[in-house]
């Protein structure tokens, strides 16, 4: 008997979780075309395995067909070399499915384009935390960061293999915390790629005997693992669009409108972007999360911050200069949070916002009036305020697909509720084993 080589047709669904069958690879030229049969009612296995409600019961049928423009294939230490393909949802008849993730994304980056002849270029930021216990008092720390070398190695190497271009990686100041930094991509290759990543990740840590976990807190005494999301734009030609050097903070017009569009409904994506129910703990004051909608330029503590660049002539600085969204965790499909931001920043564009100034004080200070007074609001502090902030917008709701709101209500729904009896330390202890 020889080992049959495998192809793993994949999807990130609403739970933000990778799920999807394999076929033998020699079938791969069919199953391009043809993809392999899904179920609607799969969309509402929460990241805990149970089955909210959904409208679609055992009835329908559907296909997952692999793009080959995120074909994965690692090798890991002297294993079989894992190989999987990131697809697309659709009907039999060969239509969209309307809660495919990357069909959600792709609507709003058309929108995007529409409005403004822009496309997104943007990369995931993600920081994680390896299970069990590494060195103490090693913040930034090189001693921490050599001590997993080998590991550190594998992932980035696994990270080039898998198609994506690693920018850098450290020992980021929480406990066995580090963050790992890949190029942007234009439009939807993004977040095929923050997909590929935190899959890459978990199995690099596998093969090291770690255990890597993604989860948005797994100790509310210490900090968060955020999802940071820098944003830019270009026109068709590849001209850089984010950039006026005489406009606030730097920014262009286009930038201003959209940055003003996420600002404003930062409180109803949030349950898009940082959707479970740990999610708040790390949106707190004084973590260098997000826990208003302010715009900073450079302050880590804004949801929205204008960055830092290192380029010196004018051409490169417009090229390199972009917006990053803070308010996001890996427990959020990426395709579904960049879709929210995308739709929001639309928003801002089509009604002529105007972002508002950069706040550079510390607005846990501020009493809710005060905060009121200056244009700013606290964000969601649970994930069923944010849940209920989404589905009473109608702007926002009508973004996304029909009964989108009603599907992922439910299905959160559900994912509370497994939750219900747990402390605050099992609840995260539970999402450290899922994300
Ligand atoms: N760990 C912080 C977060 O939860 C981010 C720290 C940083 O600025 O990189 O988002
Ligand atoms: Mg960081």
């Amino acid at each position: 008997m020889t080992p049959m080589p495998l192809i793993f047709a994949a999807t990130c669904d609403i739970a933000g979780k990778v799920r999807g069958k394999a076929f033998p690879a020699d079938q791969l030229e069919k199953r391009l075309s043809r993809g392999v049969g899904w179920v609607p009612t799969n969309v509402q296995i929460t990241c805990f395995d149970s089955i909210a409600e959904s409208p679609f019961g055992s009835l329908g049928d559907l296909l997952l067909v692999p793009d080959p423009a995120c074909e994965v294939k690692v090798a890991f230490g002297d294993g079989a070399a894992e190989h999987f393909m990131l697809g697309d949802i659709i009907t039999l008849d060969g239509e969209p499915w309307a809660f495919c993730t990357r069909q959600i994304l792709r609507d709003a980056l058309d929108r995007l384009h529409g409005l403004s002849g822009a496309r997104l270029f943007s990369a995931f930021e993600h920081e994680f935390q390896l299970k069990g216990t590494g060195l103490p008092n090693e913040g930034f720390g090189r001693n921490a960061f050599e001590n997993q070398r080998a590991l550190m190695e594998t992932l980035m190497g696994a990270l080039k293999a898998g198609g994506l271009t690693p920018d850098s990686i450290m020992k980021e100041y929480g406990p066995h915390q580090f963050e790992v930094v890949v190029a942007p991509e234009i439009g939807v290759a993004s977040a095929d790629a923050a997909v590929i990543l935190r899959e890459l990740t978990r199995s690099a840590a596998r093969s090291a005997g770690e255990e890597a976990t993604f989860a948005p807190i797994l100790d509310t005494a210490s900090v968060g693992n955020g999802v940071h999301i820098h944003l830019s734009f270009q026109d068709d030609a590849g001209t850089p669009l984010t950039h006026d050097e005489n406009g606030p903070c730097g920014m262009s017009d286009l930038t201003d409108a959209f940055a003003a569009g996420v600002l404003r409904y930062l409180p109803n994506i949030l349950a898009l972007t940082a959707p479970s129910v740990v999610s708040y703990e790390r949106l707190t004051p004084h973590r260098w999360s997000a826990a208003y909608n302010n715009l900073g330029f450079r302050d880590r503590e804004a949801s929205l911050r204008v960055c830092p660049v290192t380029a010196r002539d004018p051409a490169a600085i417009a090229r390199q200069f972009n917006i990053e969204y803070r308010a996001a965790d890996a427990a959020a499909c990426p395709h579904l949070a960049l879709a929210a931001v995308v739709h929001a920043g639309c928003q801002g564009i089509e009604d002529g916002l105007r972002a508002p100034a950069a706040t550079e004080d510390d607005l846990s200070l501020l009493s809710p009036d005060e905060l009121a007074a200056r244009g700013f609001t606290r964000l969601p502090e649970t994930l069923e305020a944010a849940l209920d902030a989404f589905a009473g917008n109608d702007t926002v709701t009508g973004w996304f697909p029909a009964t989108f709101a009603e599907v992922y209500r439910a299905h959160k729904d559900a994912e509370i509720a497994h939750l219900a009896e747990m402390d605050t330390d099992a609840k995260c202890a539970a999402y450290a084993e899922t994300y």
